[in-house]
């Protein structure tokens, strides 16, 4: 049977007896123990079961940890501040100075400064690529290279890696693959179509309410221990520990994902639909105009549907800030950055979550200045939410 992430992560609930449903949250940053040689061992990883310390583990981000593992068919996993933070410690934690990356071109924009800013000041080369072009891949990699990077939908073009692809670029070369599947939880599992490493911003679909800034990285046993060690783990040194009261909300929002992720879909292939209709250049991987449309059904796990962004290009900005206030005033949701809220969010990629990315680099990616990114809400009835919306594009006169 196919691995389905959704029935991996329900089965991974377990209950000791008189336990609450929802696993108690362990506020404590240190824990005692009974006899000081234990307290040697934990610390030199020798206890299974033990706690230390919080910025190590915690009780409850291990259950949450444990979950979103289960989720991504993962040996382990860890949960970090934030989504930045799980990106920054896994890449420090499998780059050194003078190695090299391979990565796409179209990343959040946070992690494009990382790699453009940041990571000259430790000797760390980048080569950004157009990502769907696996020769432009393989011709990038050096004798340095260490890590290929990709999301599996990227930021804010929609584009969709082929990440079976890259994961034998990747073996060949003896490179890790590692993917940031925020757009796309569920929808696909990386780890199981060949990626070494997975990680999250958690702030987005997974919690869903955007009541916190959170991240998650899924791997093997090796890798997560590697990022935990006392002595030269970046997680444990650098220390972008979640709170685990955080862990808890986060935890109980998971188990609804599936749900909700079916509904985002819906509404954003509906929206797609619509915009297509009315002649707008919609790009969304659920149309069969999307070229990365074919190879997500293929990879996909097509229960979930093909995600709820939507990218919508207008060619120039003219009137896209009009649109968006139009929008807000009509209730079609909020003009906002961020993503996988249950109201849609909208905003224009090339002055906000893309702005770290230079002009002339935009243009490169094919990243119109008139790009609107949606993230389509939970909307009970999307009619209705069309209806506010193409008013607002005909006031406007832009159908
Ligand atoms: C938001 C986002 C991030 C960063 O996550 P934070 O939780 O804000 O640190 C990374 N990648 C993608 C694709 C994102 O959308």
């Amino acid at each position: 049977m196919k691995f389905d992430p959704a029935i991996a992560l329900q089965n991974s609930m377990n209950l000791s007896p008189y336990d609450g449903v929802n696993p108690s949250i362990s506020d404590s940053a240190t824990f005692a123990f009974s006899k000081a040689d234990v307290m040697t061992d934990t610390f030199e990883g020798k206890t299974e079961g033990c706690f230390l310390y919080s910025r190590h583990w915690n009780p409850t981000n291990h259950v949450l940890a444990n979950a979103l593992a289960a989720m991504e068919g993962t040996e382990a996993g860890w949960v970090t501040s934030s989504g930045m933070a799980a990106i920054t410690s896994s890449i420090l934690q499998i780059c050194n100075s003078g190695d090299h990356i391979v990565t796409a071109m179209t990343t959040y924009g946070g992690t494009y400064a990382f790699f453009q800013n940041y990571l000259p000041k430790f000797n760390i080369g980048v080569s950004f690529v157009n990502i769907t072009d696996l020769e432009a891949v393989e011709k990038a990699i050096q004798s340095n290279t260490k890590l290929i990077y990709t999301e599996t939908v990227t930021n804010p073009l929609l584009q969709i890696s082929d990440i079976p692809a890259l994961a034998t670029i990747a073996k060949k070369h003896r490179l890790k693959l590692m993917v940031d599947n925020t757009f796309s939880p569920m929808i696909f599992t990386p780890c199981r179509l060949g990626a070494d490493i997975v990680v999250y911003s958690l702030t987005k679909f997974i919690n869903g309410k955007n009541d916190c800034v959170a991240g998650a990285i899924c791997s093997t046993e090796e890798f997560i221990n590697s990022l935990i060690d006392v002595n030269n783990g970046t997680a444990m040194l650098l220390g972008p520990v979640l709170d685990p009261i955080k862990a808890a909300g986060i935890h109980k929002n998971l188990f609804t994902l599936h749900i909700r992720l079916e509904k985002h879909s819906k509404n954003a292939m509906f929206l797609a639909g619509k915009f297509l209709e009315n002649g707008l250049k919609v790009i969304y991987p659920g149309l069969e105009n999307h070229p990365g449309h074919n190879l997500m059904k293929k990879l996909m796990n097509v229960q979930f549907g093909f995600g709820g962004m939507i990218a919508l290009d207008f060619n120039t900005t003219d009137k896209v800030g009009e649109l968006m206030v139009a929008m807000q005033e009509k209730g079609v949701g909020y003009l906002a950055v961020s993503l996988g809220y249950f109201k849609t969010l909208f905003c224009h990629s090339g002055s906000s979550t893309s702005s770290e990315v230079p002009e002339d680099i935009q243009k490169e990616m094919g990243m119109s200045k008139g790009l609107i990114r949606y993230s389509v809400g939970l909307d009970p009835d999307i009619e209705l939410t069309w209806n506010k919306i193409e008013t607002c594009l005909r006031d406007l006169d832009l159908i």
